[in-house]
């Protein structure tokens, strides 16, 4: 709230001599009644000219400590650049220059607007949320994006302690300068760029082309070019206000028009001018029919048309754990029960005022519940015992209730394979045809069976964390659970480095990396917590980069869900704490594997046996070093500006570590040769103790009490 007589300043992207005209007419009373002295500064355009991205700090404070006048403005200036040095000069010379270069800049682009004495703009502010949102999302929800939350009574909220999911779609946050736009001759329709949009703010459907009748005007579509549902259209969509203008999607793409090769399948273009017409496409696309799950492959392509069931989170721009997440629920869907550890992704998965988790058209989504860094795991592990001991109490219930609901059904419902997406939708209408059946019976039994019939759809558990969780302060539990045998599916989106609490080092911080409390960079190697997980021989292991690859981090995906036992997949995330522009987050991880960093595997229990292995490593042999890799990353070289010969050392120590750890995993891959039965022992005296005979093999899937 401004003091009458005070300074605004505003960041904007219109010239100072157009700014006035531009704001709505609310905000240029007020700006009259309060007689505040406006300036204005394109804090982005001084940024991306000094190389400096999206990051508008530096330019923003200058102009704050400038017409604050707190202190004499060259004195003020000179505080500032004291700072950058003092606060960068770790991260380089070339970091401090360009600081520097954006402290001088931007006070050659700070203008005074001038404002008259009356408002006139034919703009208006538009409501906070859409007329459509729903009512908790009108009563309490805008309240808080409006910022009087304080104002809400107790009694706004719900009394059980859940929050509504599917509000993140009512907070248009409008943050992209610059959004994707689409040519669909250049397209090839794969899809990756759906898969690697952090925000689910690009989308595709295929539908019956008839369905394009009513579009709206600038709405695109083309011939789907897939060998499934012949005949259908295709359309990519971005969602022009959730899209954060990252720019992950361009850098995927890999389809070039041939005949201008700097022309992508996308290009990032203003988003100012395509807000309106893409946001009534945008809307129309929504209302587009989801294909059927049951027959689209379970590939990179197919799978992207699944609907995602987390969506426009308030993760940073770019952010590398967010397509695991929403990859999760776009596979698993409603029947994912997700036990999230503290850490960012609790943060951007159950932050408020929104919730990023959603539903699909049944209203059904994933259930998502957040526990304390040191028992998450524990925590996951509760939901499988309770969805077991729920489906075993339904199963008895059907036993029961033969007689009312048919011997017939009954049969099919407790003998259902529930593997892949056409055998679950045969069981979830079977569950469909149980209900209607349950109405008709007056039996208590009955009414305790409604209750319970869900659980007869199997239902996927998920333990999601980062790697301080599941490294470092989780890892006692993380253990207790992978050595349980259950059926739980753990996925570790590793940072390698405590992201959100500013940044500090974790077991999984890579040898030579700073962090906080290893400012001189990491001395001892990353710990391998997938070898530690394969050691129990009956834990499915996954190591995926989806960078790099994609299309191994969705087969990975589906391997480890399907796998009836504990699963451990480890996701690379590139992460702003690591010190590049997130655009380039995949091509990064790209390197990280082909450089040898990042190795990309498979460890399935089911594939042991003689002259097999259970272990597939899926990435080639390296080329280049994983030096080439971290000199991208401020992390690494923040490092080697301190101390280089140390950066030297540690990079050596790096690069032999990984060549290590490849040689072993390769050595573990090779087909094991059956090893011969000792012969039996004449005295059985001499035969080991029975405690230090070797245990017999882990079946997949056993429980170990
Ligand atoms: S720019 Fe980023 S947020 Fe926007 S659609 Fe592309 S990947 Fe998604
Ligand atoms: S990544 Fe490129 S080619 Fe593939 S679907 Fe997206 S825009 Fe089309
Ligand atoms: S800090 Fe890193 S992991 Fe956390 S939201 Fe930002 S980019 Fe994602």
């Amino acid at each position: 709230m401004a003091t009458p007589g005070g300074t605004l300043l505003i960041n904007s992207l219109f010239a100072p001599e157009k700014l006035w005209d531009e704001l709505p007419r609310e905000i240029q009373q007020r700006i009259i009644d309060l007689k505040l002295k406006v300036y204005t500064i394109d804090a982005y355009d001084v940024a991306r000219r000094a190389g400096m991205g999206g990051r508008v700090n530096t330019v923003m404070q200058t102009c704050f400590f400038a017409l604050a006048a707190i202190f004499p403005r060259e004195e003020a200036i000179g505080y500032i650049k004291r700072q950058i040095k003092k606060t960068y000069s770790a991260k380089g010379e070339d970091v401090v220059n360009r600081n520097y270069a954006v402290v001088d800049d931007a006070l050659a682009h700070l203008h005074q607007v001038e404002v008259p004495a009356e408002a006139r703009s034919e703009i208006y502010l538009p409501p906070i949320v859409s007329a459509k949102a729903p009512d908790f999302v009108k009563r309490v929800t805008a309240v808080m994006l409006s910022g009087k939350g304080d104002a809400l009574p107790v009694s706004a909220f719900p009394v059980d302690g859940t929050w509504p999911t599917a509000t993140a779609k009512w907070e248009k946050r409008n943050l992209a300068l610059e959004i994707p736009q689409w040519h669909p001759v250049v397209c090839t329709q794969c899809n990756k760029c759906v898969l690697a949009c952090p925000h689910a703010a690009i989308r595709a459907k295929v539908y019956p082309p008839e369905l394009t009748k009513g579009a709206p005007p600038t709405f695109q579509w083309d011939e789907f070019k897939g060998k499934y549902f012949q005949g259908s259209v295709y359309t990519l969509q971005v969602a022009p206000e959730d899209c954060t203008g990252c720019r992950l999607c361009v850098e995927v793409c890999p389809s070039r028009d041939k005949l201008n090769p700097r022309q992508k399948a996308i290009e990032m273009v203003p988003q100012g001018p395509l807000r309106a017409p893409e946001r009534d496409n945008y809307e129309y696309f929504l209302e587009l029919p989801e294909s059927d799950r049951s027959k689209l492959p379970l590939n990179v392509m197919g799978t992207q048309f699944f609907e995602p069931l987390f969506e426009y989170s308030g993760a940073c721009n770019g952010c590398g754990e967010t397509p695991y997440v929403k990859l999760l629920t776009q596979l698993f869907g409603d029947r994912a029960m997700i036990a999230n550890a503290t850490g960012c992704s609790s943060i951007y998965g159950g932050n408020l005022p929104t919730t990023p988790y959603t539903a699909n058209r049944e209203g059904r989504g994933p259930v998502w519940s957040n526990s304390l860094f040191e028992d998450n795991a524990e925590f996951g592990l509760g939901f499988r015992l309770a969805v077991d001991q729920h489906a075993r109490q339904a199963q008895e219930l059907l036993s029961v209730l033969g007689a009312d609901v048919g011997d017939a059904l009954v049969r099919e419902l407790l003998g259902a394979p529930q593997q892949g997406e056409a055998a679950l939708s045969a069981q979830r209408a079977r569950v469909a045809m149980l209900r209607e059946k349950l109405k008709s019976s007056f039996r208590p039994e009955a009414r305790r069976l409604e209750l319970l019939a869900d659980y007869l759809v199997r239902k996927s558990v998920w333990i999601v964390g980062g790697d301080g969780w599941a490294y470092d302060i989780g890892y006692g539990g993380l253990d207790h659970v992978l050595a349980s045998g259950r059926d739980v599916n753990v996925l570790v989106m590793d940072t390698e480095v405590y992201s959100n609490t500013g940044g500090q080092q974790s077991k999984a911080t890579p040898t030579g990396a700073a962090a906080k409390f290893a400012a001189a960079g990491k001395s001892i190697a990353k710990k391998d917590l997938g070898l530690l997980a394969m050691s129990y021989g009956s834990v499915y292991v996954g190591q995926v980069a989806f960078g790099a690859s994609d299309a191994q981090t969705v087969k990975t995906f589906t391997e480890a869900e399907a796998y009836p036992g504990t699963s451990l997949i480890i996701a690379y995330s590139h992460c702003i704490a690591h010190g590049y522009d997130m655009a380039y987050g995949a091509a990064q991880q790209q390197l990280a594997v082909d450089t040898g960093y990042w190795p990309l595997y498979r460890y399935d229990p089911r594939h042991a046996g003689p002259g097999k292995s259970p272990l597939h490593v899926d990435s080639m042999p390296s080329i280049g070093k994983v030096i080439d890799f971290c000199r991208n990353e401020t992390r690494f070289r923040m490092v080697e500006q301190q101390d280089p010969m140390r950066f030297r050392d540690l990079m050596h120590l790096l690069q032999h570590k990984s060549e290590e750890r490849r040689a072993l995993y390769e050595h573990m891959a090779r087909p094991v040769t059956p090893v011969q039965p000792a012969p039996r022992a004449a005295d059985p005296a001499a035969a080991a103790p029975a405690s230090r005979q070797p245990a017999s093999a882990v079946q997949p899937g056993q429980v170990t009490q």
